[in-house]
């Protein structure tokens, strides 16, 4: 494990089998300088151990360097559970996860993530208090994407500010690559904010209600990273910003709320070459973990929308360091964020 190439100094790592139950888990801790480790439970059938591994590691060590550049007093951690197939998950197992995470004494704090919902973390509430994102009968604050969504937006105003030196969205042309939980709430900001949106998803029916309810145009989805506008929003799947699609991107900017937008490191500064500005994935879509943060520390939602605006701030800060020294705008972020989780 030291030599997976995602290790990157992970404080603790835990592997974890429960026979009662069939829970096969790894909890990853990269680092609580700032405070505990807050991320995810990913259930998703690997193929084998090692792929889990790999996965949970990299997801961790995102997870610092989200909490940091949103100044969250939480460090980043993430767990995966291990399924035969997708859904075989019991409230069982997420009984028995609550136990596991117990046992790490709140260095661990889980919340839900792909596979897992605001239900499974009310299974592992009665285990563990070190747990956020339950439903909201439970106390909780239920599904994040809303408040994604919303700190998206803010991303999306920031960028257009600095890229096209434009306040507001009125009559900015985006285009919208998914519709999903995060994507559809992103739209309708945009929409009644005035941008004129461009979308597509692989659900016909997702796209039938943004042309119906925010006057949006469709294209296929193979299509959507090409179109002509002003700023590309991915929040689909990762790794869109890559060899084959920056070449052929016909916008000024890109910020949208999907995890690990760029394939490669090389990614970011391609797409500076292009002259194309980069709002940092995981500055942009930070709104989620800090609704979870709130949540587990008790923040009012006043307290909660106050860090989302700030989003827009930390872009603006990064977009005026990149220009100042040349760098790539997800050099920069990564260089303020490790600055706030490992001093000098
Ligand atoms: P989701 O599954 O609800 O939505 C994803 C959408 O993308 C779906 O509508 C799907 O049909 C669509 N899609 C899939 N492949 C596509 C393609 N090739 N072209 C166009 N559309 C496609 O997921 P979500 O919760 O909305 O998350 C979206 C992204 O944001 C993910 O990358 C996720 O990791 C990231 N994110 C989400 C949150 C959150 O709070 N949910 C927080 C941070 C980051």
């Amino acid at each position: 494990m030291f030599d997976n190439p995602a290790f990157d100094g992970h404080e603790e790592v835990v592997f974890s089998f429960d026979d009662a139950t069939g829970l096969k888990a790894i909890v990853a801790i990269h680092n609580t300088r700032r405070g505990a480790a807050l991320g995810g439970c990913r259930v998703w059938p690997y193929a084998t151990s090692e792929e889990a591994l790999t996965d949970v590691l990299r997801l961790s060590r995102g997870m610092t360097y989200k909490a940091a550049m949103a100044d969250l007093p939480l460090g980043g951690g993430k767990s995966v559970m291990i399924v035969a197939e997708r859904g075989a998950k019991t409230p069982a197992m997420f009984e028995a996860l609550g136990e596991l995470v117990d046992g790490l004494d709140g260095r661990y704090v889980v919340a839900e993530d792909v596979g897992s919902s605001p239900a499974d973390m009310s299974c592992v509430r009665r285990a563990t208090r070190h747990v956020t994102g339950v439903l909201p009968e439970d106390g909780g604050v239920g599904d994040p994407s809303p408040t994604t969504a919303y700190g998206g937006f803010i991303a999306v105003r920031a960028t257009a500010r600095a890229a096209l030196k434009r306040e507001g969205l009125s009559g900015v042309h985006v285009a919208v690559q998914g519709l999903g939980n995060v994507g559809y709430g992103l739209a309708r900001h945009l929409a009644e904010a005035g941008a004129r949106l461009t979308v597509a998803d692989i659900s016909p029916d997702r796209v039938a209600k943004a042309e119906a309810e925010l006057g949006a145009t469709s294209v296929p989805p193979e299509e959507i990273a090409f179109v002509e506008a002003d700023i590309f929003s991915p929040n689909a799947l990762g790794a869109g910003l890559n060899g084959e699609t920056i070449p052929r991107l016909a916008v000024a900017a890109i910020a949208g709320c999907a995890n690990n937008q760029l394939a490669t490191e090389a990614d970011g500064a391609a797409l500076k070459a292009r002259g194309i500005l980069y709002a940092p994935d995981y500055v942009g879509n930070a709104g989620g973990v800090i609704k979870m943060c709130g949540e587990y520390f008790g923040w009012s939602d006043r307290e909660v929308m106050r860090r989302v605006e700030r989003i827009g701030a930390q872009l603006g800060a990064i977009f005026a360091e990149a220009a100042a020294t040349g760098e790539p705008t997800d050099r920069v972020a990564d260089r303020i964020a490790r600055s706030r989780f490992m001093p000098a």
